[in-house]
């Protein structure tokens, strides 16, 4: 098999080595912190629907989903008018400034919680808060990630480390987050969610601050060039701030709409997808290796969807799981049930460098598996995971709690499954990607990203309550009446998908080489 990093056209070395440039750890920073606002939030989301806005299971689920399922969308939106008039660096500014403003707007919301029928006014501030942090995650999001490659010459062998030292930042701010917001907010006690959006906000803020305090010192190419500034033919940089209050207004709408009367987040993307086919194809200049390239990243998209379908039952159905079923008792200290979220960040920050030594080690004697393998086994770890749940549930007697290894055993191998999809599918995008499509492709990862999570949603509104009387709902005509039922749907679609990318891997890995190999130039 021919080793994933060697099917790479050869790049001429820079000659740049050792130290990564500051500018990568002020990203570092910057990301941290609003991996610790987003996911810290996210941590404790879905037990303040249930607990404090009163909202059912389902419902709570499904607002979830719609909710993520915004956050990867409106990169689309935040990427093109950063390419277009604001440039990386505003983007970041007005993005972090929003999603501030947004936990703060939910630290209101949850100081006078309580259900709809009472407490109207906090959840019109739920809708409000959660729709300016989407809207800020549209401009902060895509552009943090590309500023990271922009520091680097195109040719730096270093990019790759780079990433992968961002990724890290990534959880380890996850981490941070997850751990405080669960611990002030998690504490049984619906009151005290608050106090995790406030932290949420602050941490934001400071995220924020750190970036403009460093942004003109450490942000430029080895050349000294600044990057991330406003473009320079950019006409409409005000004009765009004048948009902002109807981006809103459209984000709020389609997220009521979609959970309060009927799903409209699902068409929307539809038609995102069929509006990036067009842009895409439609364009003569493609050579046939673009295009075979292209289609790659669609196919390995499509794959991703089941994957984070199921990975991000985290903080839904995995989250009702450990609350409820859960024996979270160590040592005489019952662990808040939003806690163990953060085993994922623990072990991909543990995990990573471990990963990057063994596809060198293999890579070194030929034997790295090609790309799309690597994500299959992604899929297939993902799959073990929900399996080892299964034993964990089968048979559960009502009113017995299942031991915390099962969890413990499951993030271990979901995480293990990230390391071999997240980080290898977006290089492959990266490289795969002609350059005029670089963005519009990224945006095809994000968009799957998007289903996958609108997808997760749903499927965690599935979550069997044993007090519901209503008939046990049905996953292509499975029936769910029982968490074995329920863990098995992911086992059995996340082990399908594997299997079948893994038997196209060899087909995907020759049209990645079509685009990857052209002709050798004649010698001279
Ligand atoms: N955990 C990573 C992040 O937060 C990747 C998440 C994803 O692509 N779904 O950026």
């Amino acid at each position: 098999m021919q080793p994933a990093t060697a099917s790479l056209r050869p790049q001429p070395p820079q000659t740049a080595s050792g130290s990564h440039p500051r500018g990568l750890y002020l990203l570092f920073a910057t990301e941290m912190w609003e991996r610790f606002s987003y996911y810290g939030m996210r941590a404790v989301l879905v037990l303040f629907l249930t607990k404090a806005m009163m909202m059912d299971k389902a419902f709570a689920s499904k607002f979830y989903g719609g909710y993520t399922s915004l956050v990867y969308l409106t990169p689309l939106i935040g990427g093109f008018i950063s390419d277009r008039y604001w440039g990386n660096r505003r983007s970041i500014t007005v993005g972090g400034l929003l999603m501030a403003i947004g936990q703060f707007t939910l630290f209101f919301s949850a100081s006078n919680y309580g259900p709809a029928s009472t407490h109207q006014l906090s959840h019109w501030l739920l809708y409000a808060g959660l729709g300016t942090m989407i809207v800020g995650n549209g401009f902060f999001k895509p552009n943090i990630s590309s500023m990271v490659g922009s520091l680097y010459s195109p040719t730096d062998t270093r990019k790759d480390a780079a990433y992968t030292i961002f990724y890290m930042g990534i959880n380890l701010g996850s981490f941070i987050g997850n751990t405080i917001t669960s611990l002030i907010g998690d504490t049984g006690h619906p009151g005290d969610f608050r106090w995790a959006f406030l932290a949420c906000g602050i941490a934001m803020l400071l995220g924020t601050a750190v970036f403009n305090w460093g942004k003109g010192k450490y942000l430029h190419t080895p050349e000294g060039e600044q990057v991330g500034l406003t473009p320079v033919h950019s006409g409409g940089v005000k004009g765009v701030y004048a948009l902002l209050p109807v981006l809103l207004a459209l984000v709020l709408g389609i997220l009521w709409l979609d959970s309060a009367m009927f799903p409209t987040i699902a068409p929307l993307l539809g038609i995102a997808l069929v509006a990036i086919i067009y842009m895409i194809f439609s364009d003569k200049s493609l050579s046939g290796a673009d295009v075979q390239g292209i289609m790659v990243i669609f196919i390995v998209s499509f794959f991703v969807v089941f994957f984070w379908a199921a990975f991000e039952q985290a903080p839904a159905s995995l989250t009702f799981f450990a609350d409820e079923q859960m024996d979270r008792t160590i040592f005489g200290i019952t662990l808040p049930a939003s806690i163990f979220q953060n085993l994922n960040a623990i072990f991909v920050v543990a995990g990573a460098p471990l990963m990057a030594m063994v596809w060198t080690a293999l890579g070194k004697r030929g034997a790295e598996p090609a790309s799309p393998v690597k994500m299959a086994m992604g899929l297939a770890l993902l799959a073990a995971g929900y399996l080892v749940m299964c034993f964990g549930v089968h048979n559960l007697q009502p009113g017995v709690k299942v031991s915390m290894f099962f969890l413990v055993a499951l993030y271990f191998l979901h995480s293990a499954g990230e390391l071999c999809l997240s980080p290898i599918g977006l290089s492959l995008v990266n490289k795969l990607a002609p350059a005029k499509f670089a963005s519009l492709l990224m945006a095809v990862w994000f968009l799957a990203n998007a289903a996958a999570n609108y997808l997760a949603g749903y499927m965690s509104s599935l979550y069997p309550d044993p007090k519901s009387t209503a008939p046990a709902p049905t996953v292509l005509g499975f029936h769910i009446t029982n968490l074995y039922d329920f863990f098995m749907v992911f086992v059995v679609s996340a082990a399908v998908a594997a299997g079948i990318l893994f038997l196209i891997s060899g087909r995907l890995a020759k049209m990645m080489d079509a685009r990857n190999y052209p002709a050798p130039a004649p010698q001279a």
